[in-house]
């Protein structure tokens, strides 16, 4: 089956691809935005993780039914929520550094991690969770899962795998930070994983 993921994110789009194709013993394909041609912006103007990926899924599904693309539309919205920062930065992971400095758009990776840290300077409590929120649309259904994952946060990174906050992420269970798992390990255990496997389920 083919599903279109509403990201542009390569590395989300890998992860999910994954996760997907294991759990469905490789019938599952997913195209991305890019691979459907679509390259507007969509505003992720959402309170929750869970509105703005209904937001993202409603946009691309619009996008793909004008364009006689006969799929059905997943879209996630993830992020970090840190205990000792109120939930922060929560539905801004993607452009915190950018938004704390009063601009638009995503932030580098590097610009994230660093304000994390400055903000986390001091902090004793060091809980965080990943959330993953994944809306899931096609012509008769509107499917809703999420998924999540403990940790704490290090105070210097470690490892060179995975992306945005992984290598702060550290998860007492493995031992080990996110960016210091493979591939296949994080899609084991990630918020990702977890979400898109019950909506797995949740297809048939
Ligand atoms: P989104 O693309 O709007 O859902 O933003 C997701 C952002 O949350 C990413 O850019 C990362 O900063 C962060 N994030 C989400 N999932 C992960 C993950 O698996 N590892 C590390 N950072 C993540």
């Amino acid at each position: 089956m083919t599903y279109v993921f509403a990201t542009t994110n390569k590395h989300k789009a890998a992860e999910a691809a994954d996760i997907m194709s294991r759990a469905s013993g490789g019938k599952t394909e997913l195209l991305t935005l890019v691979d459907i041609g679509f390259t507007g912006d969509i505003d992720e103007n959402g309170s929750t993780f869970a509105e703005n990926a209904f937001i993202k899924a409603q946009a691309a599904y619009e996008f793909c039914r004008k364009h006689n693309l006969p799929y059905g539309v997943i879209a996630d919205d993830s992020g970090l929520a840190v205990k000792a920062l109120g939930g922060a930065p929560g539905i801004y992971s993607a452009r915190y550094a950018a938004s704390e400095a009063g601009t638009s758009g995503n932030s580098p990776d590097a610009d994230n991690n660093a304000l994390l840290l400055k903000n986390m300077e001091g902090k004793t409590d060091r809980e965080a969770a990943f959330i993953c929120a994944v809306c899931y649309i096609d012509d008769g259904r509107r499917i809703e899962v999420s998924g999540s994952c403990d940790g704490v946060l290090l105070t210097e990174a470690k490892g060179c795998d995975g992306f945005g906050y992984d290598p702060l992420f550290f998860m007492p269970s493995l031992g080990k930070t996110l960016a210091e798992i493979s591939a296949s390990e994080k899609n084991q255990v990630s918020h990702r994983s977890k979400a898109f496997r019950e909506l797995c389920k949740k297809l048939g």
